[in-house]
């Protein structure tokens, strides 16, 4: 099948895909006007295929990929422990089946919707639930996140299956063709829900609440019912730092990664719209050209990068149109994070801003001190936002009073459900984060002149980016180095970072008992 690629004016592109049969598609606001690059499908004499009345987007040829094949496995003679049923665990229990082995899924939150229950609570500041909130529940933190799905790594193996098998279970076409492809906090329950129950209807097993608080107890559990001895696959994310405690007290090898912290930034959309498509020229927000742009191609995110005295300055995991949301799973700590729905029209635009961490900023030699270096700041966080000795804000700057050293009278309008209060974030970050951030702002606002502005607010803090722990795997078998038959993988494993590569690598771990099984 023959390809063309288009650059065209975002209304162009809209029209274009109303009538051809597009395989890419991606924003480039790179150039003074913003273009949309275009691969659609052609003929023989390289004319565009047209979309029929009968042959929409998402149908017949133009998608074309295996549908997966999944096997009965109620009674299947080999079966799998899986340890968390976020994007790892659910894909590796998927993977099982299409090889005729049965999954075993242990998970400590709740089905999907009874979890909507306690996160509901939560964005009202009612309490938090350590076993069922925005990182542990069906789903894993996948499940209320942003759902972008892309990875910045390529070498990972086939992330078009996992679009594939996404788009499967009921994510929109857009994921098979567009680059920055989005699900959205939305719908992405719903597609949790079909993956369980084509687990379940396939004779998988799925066992919600069900924290594992020791390995061994999960293998005398197994051994009852297995000739063999049965494999673990251990996908439990990078928030279960009781977990962690508990691997590193029955003998599991893990060992300190690099992480990164920060705050996360929140700006009225519409400015990083004109920041981002129109270079910050002077456009009133009801002028044709942006609400024609807006409207065909959707709110702009940004992606920034400096480097502040030897370490990284980022933005990370930016949600247009998006929510700053509570993203922590013990009480006594804030920790943020951000996501949207699936239109990404609410009127904020925020992202995490974070300093990368290397174990060696970290005194000791404790495997688990980057988790303890991370608690300690999300307590601390916890503190400065106190409003009762059981609920916190979150703690708030204006961005440029943060840069500046100044104290911030009013806040601006925020998405924060749970409420923020001024603090001094420029005081009680430790300066090797903090004063990197504020040099960090300046350059992205000599980048972007504008970004730096009292409209925007910064929340603390954003301190679950990444897994400040690697469980070592042997790169051949994927076996944990101390602990045969234990498969590490996904975000908490140190392996992955985010939901597609997470998603694989659960892939690739069921692939490979699989392989082991022959
Ligand atoms: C608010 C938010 C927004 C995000 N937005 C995006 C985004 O837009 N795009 C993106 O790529 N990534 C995003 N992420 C990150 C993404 O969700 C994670 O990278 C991904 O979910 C990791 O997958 P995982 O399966 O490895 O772990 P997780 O999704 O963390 O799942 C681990 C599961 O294991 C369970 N578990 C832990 N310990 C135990 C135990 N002892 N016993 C039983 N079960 C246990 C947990 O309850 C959890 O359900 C976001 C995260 C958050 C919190």
């Amino acid at each position: 099948m023959q390809t063309l690629q288009f650059i065209l004016s975002p209304k162009e592109a809209h029209e274009a895909e109303q009538k051809w049969r597009v395989v890419k598609r991606s924003v480039d606001a790179r150039q003074r006007e913003l273009k949309v690059h275009l691969t659609v499908l052609v003929d023989e004499k390289g004319k565009p295929i047209s979309l029929t009345p009968s042959l929409s987007q998402g149908e017949g040829e133009w998608r074309r990929y295996e549908p997966p094949k999944y096997k009965d496995v109620h009674n299947a003679e080999r079966q799998v422990v899986i340890i968390g049923a976020g994007p790892a665990g659910l894909f590796a229990a998927l993977t099982l089946i299409e090889h005729g082995i049965k999954p075993i899924i242990y998970e400590r939150g709740k089905e999907v919707s009874e979890r909507k229950k306690d996160i509901a609570l939560l964005n009202r500041n009612e309490g938090l639930n350590p076993e069922s909130n925005y990182c542990f529940g069906e789903g894993g933190a996948g499940t209320f996140s942003d759902g972008k799905l892309f990875s910045r790594s390529k070498k990972r193996g086939n992330m078009q299956r996992v679009m594939e098998l996404f788009h499967f279970f009921g994510a929109p076409d857009t994921v098979l063709y567009e680059a920055h492809a989005h699900i959205g906090s939305d719908k992405l329950p719903t597609i949790i829900k079909n993956m369980r129950e084509c687990i379940l209807s396939h004779g998988g097993e799925i066992h919600f609440e069900t924290k594992v608080e020791s390995l061994k107890e999960v293998e005398s559990r197994k051994s009852k019912v297995e000739r063999h001895a049965t494999p673990i696959i251990l996908a439990i994310g990078h928030s279960a730092h009781d977990t962690y405690r508990m691997l590193a007290a029955e003998g599991v090898k893990l060992e300190t990664k690099g992480f990164a912290m920060g705050v996360r930034a929140e700006h009225p959309q519409a400015l990083i719209n004109k920041l981002m498509y129109f270079k910050g020229r002077n456009i009133d927000i009801s002028e044709n050209r942006y609400t024609e742009t807006i409207q065909f191609v959707g709110n702009a995110s940004y992606s920034l990068v400096t480097q502040v005295d030897g370490r990284g300055v980022y933005s990370f995991c930016m949600c247009p149109g998006g929510h700053i949301v509570p993203a922590g799973s013990t009480a006594d700590t804030c920790v943020i994070n951000g996501m949207s729905a699936s239109h990404r029209n609410s009127p904020f635009a925020n992202s995490g801003i974070v300093v990368q961490i290397n174990p060696e900023d970290i005194p000791g030699d404790d495997p688990l001190r980057g988790l303890e270096y991370q608690e300690a700041l999300e307590r601390e966080a916890f503190k400065q936002g106190a409003i009762s000795h059981q609920q916190s804000a979150a703690p708030a700057q204006c961005l440029r009073d943060f840069v500046e050293g100044k104290a911030s009278k009013d806040l601006p309008k925020c998405s924060y459900l749970p409420g923020i209060v001024p603090s001094r974030l420029d005081q009680w970050l430790p300066p090797h984060i903090g004063k990197r951030l504020q040099q960090g702002f300046r350059d992205f606002d000599k980048k972007y002149p504008g970004f730096l502005t009292n409209d925007a607010v910064i929340l603390g803090v954003e301190s679950r980016s990444s897994s400040a722990v690697r469980i070592p795997r042997d790169p051949e078998t994927l076996q944990s180095v101390s602990t045969p038959g234990l498969y590490p993988c996904g975000e908490g494993a140190g392996y992955a970072g985010g939901i597609t590569s997470s998603a694989l690598d659960g892939i690739n771990a069921a692939l490979k008992i699989a392989d082991l099984a022959q």
